[in-house]
């Protein structure tokens, strides 16, 4: 893209309203601007993040066997009737009114559709296990959103739900979740711990959060010092094998790591005191294991393999994917601004032209940007060399092709890259060789 003609609007100034960084800076690096509290617009640049994030889950939820489907924002209120949570639910909920006055709301979650949709389309135990997720908007009438797009009213989330024959089929799928969870955040360049949590409105007995350590984060938490240097999304684990997954599980949950909902003092006392770590954290991702709350509370039964009717297992498994964009700034930012993991930033390179109507900075500008396409976001503003450079470092592409007359007679770039600050002269087809590697 080419900066000039983008709508990219980056701010020198600290908008007052944000009391955090990666709020600020969002704001700064014109990702998102906000409508309304705790609703917001995604700007290109914001959009191709977010668009980045989601599509890291979807390829990990297909390796771990789960199909993407859609459903509605707006869902019935019947729907919520049929589990009892209708008004249960409480304020948090956006209750809305069609025109023939019946009941609608925003949807804070799907377990109800999903197990609905279930019941009209599965009869036999022979169609189970099933894992099905989607990304799509949610809405939460939180009290208090705030934190920009951590606690969003209106959010992007992926939640996925499984349904098994029986409680040992459950285990699995849910083994398999924490499995594909952490290898996704791995990818996204961060380190999410999974904790044990509270199951809190949604129910169940089993459960774990996904934390990014944090000093702003809302949660406080409690871990063993491992799980800042273990490896935590290992592909040497194969989903299609049971004690794989058994043994992937036992790992992550033989070291202490716990929300102070669920801190347990006796547990955490046989923690060598080195080793522990108290701290805060941002979820990121939860999954829960119900059982079949759900399932037989709105009568979704399959006949299982002696003719019995059998009530599904269920599982429900969320990320947050427009929390993680403000989430993996809080990990990954320094003085100057976003400092973006490869595998999510907007663009791979931002091309510095340094003498813009220059012929040969130009010519050379040109070249470099034809051969890097949507992956590259080429300065060609006519502005300041000092205001390209920190607006650069404000948007935090991994590499800065900076292109100078001087260099460019002799066909030469500096190439600086963001992360680790080092820079150096190339010519072109080194440069180009790193930012594409
Ligand atoms: P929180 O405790 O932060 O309010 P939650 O436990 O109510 O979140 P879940 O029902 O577990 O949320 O939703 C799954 C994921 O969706 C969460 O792990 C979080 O990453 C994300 N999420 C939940 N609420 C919000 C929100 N208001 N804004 C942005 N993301 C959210
Ligand atoms: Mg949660």
């Amino acid at each position: 893209m080419r900066l000039s003609r983008s709508l990219i609007p980056t701010l020198k100034e600290t908008p007052a309203e944000a009391q955090i960084v990666s709020h600020r800076l969002m704001l700064r690096a014109g990702l998102i601007r906000q409508q309304s509290a705790g609703i917001y617009a995604w700007l290109p640049a914001g959009l191709r993040v977010l668009h980045n994030i989601a599509n890291i889950v979807r390829e990990e939820q297909a390796r771990a066997g789960a199909q993407e489907i859609l459903m509605p924002t707006i869902q019935s209120a019947e729907l919520w009737r049929e589990s009892g949570r209708y008004d249960a639910y409480g304020p948090e909920m956006l209750r809305i009114r069609d025109r023939h006055d019946r009941e609608m709301l925003y949807g804070p979650t799907n377990e109800e559709m999903l197990t609905a949709i279930m019941r009209d389309s599965v009869q036999s135990y022979r169609d189970l296990p099933q894992m099905l997720y989607q990304i799509q908007w949610k809405f939460r009438d939180e009290v208090r959103p705030r934190f920009g797009v951590l606690r969003g009213r209106e959010f992007f989330m992926k939640d996925g739900y499984s349904f098994d024959l029986d409680y040992e089929g459950a285990v699995e799928s849910y083994r398999r979740m924490m499995l594909a969870y952490m290898r996704t955040f791995k990818r996204m360049g961060v380190r999410a711990v999974p904790m044990r949590a509270d199951t809190g409105p949604i129910g169940g007995n089993l459960s774990h959060e996904f934390h990014i350590l944090a000093p702003t984060g809302e949660s406080g938490v409690f871990y063993d010092a491992s799980f800042e240097t273990i490896e935590l999304g290992d592909d040497a684990y194969d989903y299609e094998n049971r004690a794989d997954l058994d043994a992937f599980f036992d790992r992550m949950t033989s070291l202490y790591a716990a929300t102070d909902e669920k801190h347990d003092e006796a547990a955490w006392a046989k923690v060598p005191e080195d080793q522990r770590r108290e701290g805060r954290g941002i979820e990121v991702g939860q999954i829960f294991y119900f059982g079949t709350k759900y399932s037989q509370a709105m009568n979704f039964a399959v006949v299982g393999p002696d003719g019995a009717r059998v009530h599904p297992e269920m599982g429900s498994y969320g990320i947050g994917v427009s929390r993680l964009t403000g989430a993996i700034i809080e990990a990954s930012h320094d003085e100057a601004g976003i400092i973006w993991p490869d595998a999510i930033a907007p663009f791979r390179a931002s091309i510095l032209n340094l003498r813009q109507g220059d012929q040969v900075t130009d010519a050379l500008c040109e070249q470099i940007y034809d051969a890097l396409g949507r992956d590259a976001l080429y300065d060609d503003r006519d502005a300041r060399a000092g205001e390209k450079f920190a607006d650069a470092d404000l948007m935090g592409h991994p590499w800065q092709i900076i292109v100078g007359p001087r260099g460019a007679a002799k066909s030469q770039v500096e190439l600086k890259h963001r992360r680790t600050g080092e820079r150096a002269e190339l010519d072109i087809e080194a440069a180009l060789a790193k930012v594409r590697l």
